[in-house]
C-alpha cells in the first residue's frame, strides 16, 4: 500500500535502476524492464446482499513474461493502488528469476475490504474479476494466486468462473487451490521451510553447526510457524517470537531461554498468528516488548511479519552475536539499515530469495495441474529443497566472486536472467 508519500513502485524502479547501472544494461533493456509490459484496470459491479449495487476497482499487472507465464497473487485491500500492484509485479519477476523457475512476474488486486463483505459478496467480486480479465490470464499466459486477504476459497471461485466461461478444465490457470481440487501438497509449509533451507546452507557456509545455534523470530503466521518448526527439527534452538496483539494494538515478544517448542506454541496461537498473552504466561513464557525479538543474543534473526522492521532506528538494537538475517517477510529491511548490516558483515539472505519457497511450490502446483498428475508431499518438499538450495548457492557464489552484498548479488542474477531472455527473444 502506498500512502503517506511512500510510493513502492518508485522504490522498485530505483532498486532496478541501481542494478541496471551496475550491470551496464543497454538503455532499451532498462526502458523495457523498469515498466510493466501490460496493465489492466477495470470495474467490477456487484449486487450486494441488501440489493444495492456497488462498483469495485480491479487490477492486473503483468510486469514481464519473457521467461514464462506471468505469476503473482491477487490482493484484496482497501488501500490497494495501481502503483502497489506494479511494484509487487516487478518484484515477482525478480523472485521467479532468482530461483530460476520458468515464470515471469505479475500481481493483481481489488480495492475492497473483506472484513465488511459477506462471503457471497466476495464470491461475486472473484467471479467479476475473472470475467474482466479472462482473455488475458491462463495456464500459459498469466497464473494468479492468493495473497493478502485472499484464500484457497477465493481461488476456487475464480477457477470455476474461468472454466465456465472457457468451457475447459484448466486447473493450471490459478494456484493456491484447495488440496483435492488441484492444490499441491506442501504449499502450506513451502515458504517457511524454504527460509530454513537457505538458513541451513548459510550456516554450512559460515562453518556453524545448526545444533549449536539459536534464533529469534518476528511473526508466528504461515511463514514463521513452519520456519520455526523445521529449524527446531534440524536441531536449532528458538528463543523468542514476537506477534501482534489485536486487542492492545501493539506487539509482544514471547521468550523461553531454554527453547520454544513448536507443538506447545501453536496451541496458544490463533488463526491470525497471534499468541495469547495470558496462556503464554501460564506456560512460563517471559512477555517482553514487541521489539525485544530483535535484541536477543542469538545467531539468527528471522523477520517474518511485516515490512520496515529493521530500519535506521532499530538496526543498532541487533546484538553482536547475530550472524545471519533471513528475511521471511517482504521488505523487512530498509536501505539505510542495509548499509549498517553490510558494515557489520552480517550475512543477509534477502527476501525475494529467502521467501521464494512459496512461489516455487506454486510453480510445482501449476506443473501438477497442467499434467493432471499429483506428487506426494515428500516429492514436493525434496524438489523445493533442491531449488532453494541451488538458488541460494548461486547468489552466494556471485556475492563472493564480485565482492558484493547478498541482496545486490540476488538482484544482479535476476535482472541478468530477465534481460538475457528479452534480448534472446529479440524484444530489444
Ligand atoms: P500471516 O498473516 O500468516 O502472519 C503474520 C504474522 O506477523 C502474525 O503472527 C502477526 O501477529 C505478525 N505481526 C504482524 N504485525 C506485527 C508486528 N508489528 N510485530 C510483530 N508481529 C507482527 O502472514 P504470513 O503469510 O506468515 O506472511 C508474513 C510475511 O511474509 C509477509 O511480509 C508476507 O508478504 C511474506 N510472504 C509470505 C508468503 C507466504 O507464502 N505466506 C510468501 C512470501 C512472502
Amino acid at each position: 500500500m502506498s500512502g503517506q508519500g511512500f510510493n513502492p513502485f518508485q522504490m522498485a524502479q530505483q532498486q532496478f535502476d541501481a542494478v541496471a547501472e551496475k550491470l551496464g544494461l543497454e538503455q532499451a533493456v532498462r526502458d523495457l524492464l523498469r515498466w510493466p509490459e501490460r496493465e489492466y484496470q477495470f470495474n467490477i459491479p456487484i449486487r450486494m446482499d441488501d440489493g444495492t449495487y456497488r462498483v469495485f476497482r480491479g487490477f492486473r499487472v503483468q510486469h514481464n513474461d519473457a521467461r514464462g507465464p506471468a505469476k503473482g497473487g491477487i490482493r484484496f485491500h482497501p488501500q490497494e493502488t495501481l502503483d502497489t500492484v506494479r511494484a509487487l509485479a516487478m518484484w515477482m519477476t525478480w523472485k521467479t528469476a532468482v530461483v530460476d523457475i520458468p515464470l515471469g512476474g505479475g500481481k493483481g488486486g481489488v480495492v475492497c475490504d473483506p472484513h465488511n463483505l459477506s462471503m457471497r459478496e466476495q464470491e461475486q467480486i472473484c467471479r467479476g474479476w475473472v470475467r474482466q480479465i479472462v482473455r488475458n490470464i491462463g495456464p500459459y499466459q498469466d497464473v494468479p494466486a492468493p495473497d493478502v486477504m485472499t484464500t484457497s476459497q477465493h481461488m476456487i471461485w475464480m477457477l470455476d468462473e474461468y472454466e465456465k466461461i472457457t468451457g475447459i478444465k484448466a486447473p493450471g490457470v490459478i494456484t493456491g487451490k484447495p488440496i483435492g481440487l488441484g492444490g499441491s501438497l506442501g504449499r502450506t509449509e513451502a515458504t517457511g521451510y524454504g527460509v530454513v533451507y537457505t538458513i541451513r546452507e548459510a550456516l554450512k557456509y559460515l562453518g556453524l553447526d545448526i545444533t549449536k545455534t539459536s534464533a529469534s523470530f518476528q511473526g508466528f503466521g504461515n511463514v514463521s510457524q513452519y520456519a520455526l518448526q523445521l529449524y527446531n527439527q534440524l536441531g536449532g534452538t528458538s528463543i523468542a517470537v514476537s506477534t501482534w496483539n489485536h486487542k492492545e494494538q501493539k506487539s509482544f515478544t514471547f521468550r523461553k531461554k531454554n527453547g520454544i517448542q513448536f507443538d506447545e506454541l501453536i496451541t496458544i496461537t490463533n488463526k491470525f498468528g497471534e499468541i495469547d498473552k495470558d496462556k503464554a504466561q501460564e506456560l512460563g513464557y517471559e512477555i517482553l516488548p514487541g521489539n525485544a525479538w530483535l535484541e536477543e543474543e542469538v545467531d539468527i534473526l528471522v523477520p517474518a511479519a511485516i515490512e520496515n522492521q529493521i530500519n535506521k532506528d532499530t538496526v543498532s538494537l541487533i546484538k553482536p552475536t547475530v550472524k545471519i538475517i533471513a528475511e521471511g517477510a517482504n521488505g523487512p529491511t530498509t536501505p539505510e539499515a542495509d548499509e549498517v548490516l553490510k558494515a557489520r558483515n552480517i550475512h543477509v539472505i534477502p527476501d525475494f530469495l529467502a521467501n521464494a519457497g512459496g512461489v516455487t511450490c506454486s510453480y510445482f502446483e501449476q506443473v501438477q495441474s497442467n499434467t493432471n498428475y499429483y506428487w506426494t508431499k515428500e516429492e514436493v518438499l525434496s524438489k523445493l529443497d533442491q531449488k532453494m538450495t541451488s538458488a541460494y548457492l548461486s547468489v552466494l557464489e556471485l556475492a563472493n566472486k564480485e565482492g558484493v552484498y547478498m541482496r545486490d548479488a540476488a538482484y544482479m542474477i535476476s535482472i541478468s536472467r530477465v534481460s538475457e531472455a528479452v534480448k534472446l527473444r529479440g524484444w530489444v
